[in-house]
């Protein structure tokens, strides 16, 4: 079994975009219980094929290994806001990135709609500046200046429904081959949440 529900939504939205293959490096932002860990392993095919490699970071630890998860699953305790882009590049396999980046981060939901919406869309650009790097029209912080995202590469971010999250539709557009939206069926019907799915990260986007 999965060790969280949040599963059958990666389940999904993998059976329809296939984002995570054989041979996938996968890095996984806010992966605890750690149920996307076990989808993503699943999706990297049987350990003996050989290939694939997954990262999770989560401010709270994972309890490993949930099942389904192999030697090719790692984990990392840290807050993804402050981890520094060349951190998360060493710990890719041959420190050359990885090419599915998923976000599943949300923040511990206060109720205040407007409140939650905002942190949301913090942690979803988070996501999006460390799959893009100083690329990123709305980049901001630290050192974080190479992309974590290989050209090519797939981005999963879970956002609040709000007018900022579609402003990172629109930003993320020019960079991806394809961009749309999912709201997963195993969503509860009073959520306002929607997944941002960007494939094929361009070498030389034109913003
Ligand atoms: N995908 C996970 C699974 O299937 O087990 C569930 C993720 S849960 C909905 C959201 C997670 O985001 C929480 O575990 C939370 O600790 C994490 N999170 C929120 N803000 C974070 C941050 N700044 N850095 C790292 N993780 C964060």
């Amino acid at each position: 079994g999965y060790v969280a529900r949040s599963a059958f939504k990666l389940v999904q939205i993998q059976k329809q975009h296939k984002l995570i293959k054989p041979g996938s490096s996968v890095l996984d932002l806010g992966c605890a219980p750690g149920a996307w860990l076990q989808v993503a392993c699943q999706s990297l095919g049987p350990l003996q094929n050989g290939g694939g490699f997954v990262l999770g970071v989560d401010l709270k630890k994972v309890k490993v290994p949930p099942l389904h998860c192999d030697s090719r699953v790692h984990t990392l305790s840290a807050d993804v806001m402050t981890l520094p882009s060349h951190h998360l590049i060493s710990l890719s396999p041959k420190q050359k990135g990885f090419s599915v980046i998923l976000s599943d981060m949300c923040p511990s939901v206060s109720g205040i709609t407007t409140k939650d919406a905002a942190l949301s869309v913090e942690l979803g650009m988070r996501a999006f500046n460390l799959a893009v790097g100083k690329a990123s029209p709305v980049y901001a912080d630290d050192d974080s200046s190479t992309g974590v995202l290989q050209v090519g590469g797939h981005l999963l971010i879970k956002l609040l429904e709000s007018e900022d999250s579609k402003e990172i539709g629109q930003i993320s557009k020019p960079f991806f081959t394809k961009s749309t939206w999912l709201r997963p069926k195993a969503t509860r019907p009073s959520s306002r949440e929607i997944y941002l799915i960007c494939q094929g990260l361009k070498p030389h986007p034109k913003i």
